[in-house]
């Protein structure tokens, strides 16, 4: 359980030395419980008060790292029910669901598209994390020959699920130096599954309906020497999962309770049941099967959710050149928010006609946002116009404004004399059609 300022202060050493930078133990204990400090800057602390700040330090949801050749996929470390409160750290893995019937070519066919996948969103490449192997051969052989198939053309994370043992541990014999996760341990079979993660190192996702369960399996699986844990919330139907997923969240993030204090895992099997289990609060989720058009809005979703939100995705300030403009072609102003720097540039592009698009610097907020918070004005603009050099360029100095903020144009008309300064669209959508319409290009 995090520990207050006084209860830190009460395990240090009191004697107010500042070698931590601070005046006084109090003030640095006041700092490691905001989490500003790291408790290694004091070198006078004891080892019994150390481990039980350590504990108390310890993010109230595990991190759990599924490792293989050259990929990571980190889930947990959360700090907060509310992505608001703070943020969501973590991005939960997607994964995608094969089966170890499935012949050979099949295999290795699906596991390339997966692997292939992937999309640009606002500048960054999205693509599904690992591969989750099922058996439902209940055949060592047939596993093992699977998680080959697949190694064969991706190096991605596997998750490996099976109701035997024999089974799972053929697939894990052929993942050596890797760590994967494996599932699904239950009231009946957690002895045997926590002896095979413990021999191959791999992750155990222990599958319950119940919390009460979901306490007693992981107290027993760790009192094994099983510290990497994941739990899978088996609920009746999409409304018992979202009951049981909070209640799992609320019990690690508001109690600290520790035995819950473990990612959870989704199986999804359509896309209403992934994007709640996105939004609330999976680590992993495993997908049914490969559909592109599905794993997009996952992949976007997720990135919005787990974006900071203190933190707006930015662009870099600056002139953009869009289907080679010339020196008589319109100059486009926005703002560097990533969204509507994307909107407006994909508008553009996807129209063929060329301009000079001017991103200004708005502290990455929408071009209404920063207007309103005065990040966004005439003399910004003009500052922009001027930093890009973008006169130099130009034979015709025309400047198109966002619509949304044509109270500017005097403003601006004054700091750009030299420049003819018109209003565009309030939406990006629309700027094809303006250009054709108010600018009279073909
Ligand atoms: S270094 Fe440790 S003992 Fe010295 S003032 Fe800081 S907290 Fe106190």
């Amino acid at each position: 359980m995090a520990l207050s300022g006084i209860q830190i202060y009460k395990l240090l050493p009191q004697t107010n030395c500042k070698e931590c930078g601070f005046p006084t133990c109090l003030a640095f204990a006041m700092k490691l419980a905001a989490k500003q400090v790291e408790l290694s800057s004091c070198p006078y602390v004891s080892e019994a008060s150390k481990a039980q700040l350590e504990e108390s330090a310890a993010p109230p949801i595990r991190l759990i790292t599924l490792k293989s050749n050259g990929y990571e996929v980190k889930v947990g470390n959360e700090v907060v029910l509310y992505r608001h409160e703070k943020t969501f750290y973590n991005k939960s893995g997607l994964f995608v669901k094969l089966h170890t019937s499935q012949i050979e070519n099949a295999l290795i066919e699906e596991t390339r598209r997966i692997n292939q996948y992937q999309v640009n969103y606002v500048g960054m490449d999205l693509e599904v994390d690992g591969i989750a192997v099922e058996d439902d051969t209940h055949d060592p052989a047939k596993m093992k020959a699977a998680v080959t198939a697949i190694r064969s053309v991706s190096k991605k994370p596997l998750i490996l699920i099976s109701s035997a043992v024999d089974v799972l541990e053929a697939g894990l014999s052929q993942l050596s130096g890797e760590t994967p996760l494996v599932c699904c341990a239950n009231s009946t079979n957690w002895e045997k599954f926590a002896e095979l993660a413990g021999k191959y190192k791999a992750i155990l996702a222990i599958e319950s309906d119940k919390i009460d369960e979901f306490v007693e399996l992981t107290e027993k699986i760790k009192s094994k020497g099983i510290e990497d844990l994941v739990l899978i919330p088996n609920g009746k139907n999409l409304g018992h999962n979202l009951i049981l997923q909070t209640q799992i969240r609320r019990a690690a993030i508001k109690a600290n309770l520790r035995a819950l204090g473990y990612p959870t895992l989704a199986f999804c099997s359509s896309p209403v049941e992934a994007a709640q289990a996105i939004t609330k609060y999976a680590g992993f989720v495993v997908l049914d099967e490969f559909a592109a058009e599905l794993i997009y809005s996952l992949l976007v979703l997720r990135q919005n959710i787990y974006t900071d939100p203190q933190k707006p995705i930015q662009v870099q300030p600056g002139l953009y050149e869009i289907n080679n403009p010339k020196e008589n072609d319109p100059v486009l102003v926005t703002t560097n928010f990533s969204i509507t720097y994307f909107s407006v540039a994909n508008e553009v592009e996807g129209s063929g006609l060329p301009a000079w698009l001017l991103v200004a610097d708005a502290e990455g907020m929408s071009v209404l946002t920063a207007w309103a918070a005065g990040k966004f004005d005439a003399d910004r603009i003009a500052k922009a116009v001027k930093s890009t050099n973008v006169t130099d360029k130009l034979s015709k100095h025309l400047l198109i404004l966002p619509g949304s903020v044509a109270v500017l144009s005097g403003e601006v008309e004054a700091e750009l004399p030299d420049w003819e300064i018109r209003v565009g669209p309030r939406e990006a959508v629309d700027i094809p059609k303006f250009y054709k319409l108010a600018l009279q290009v073909n």
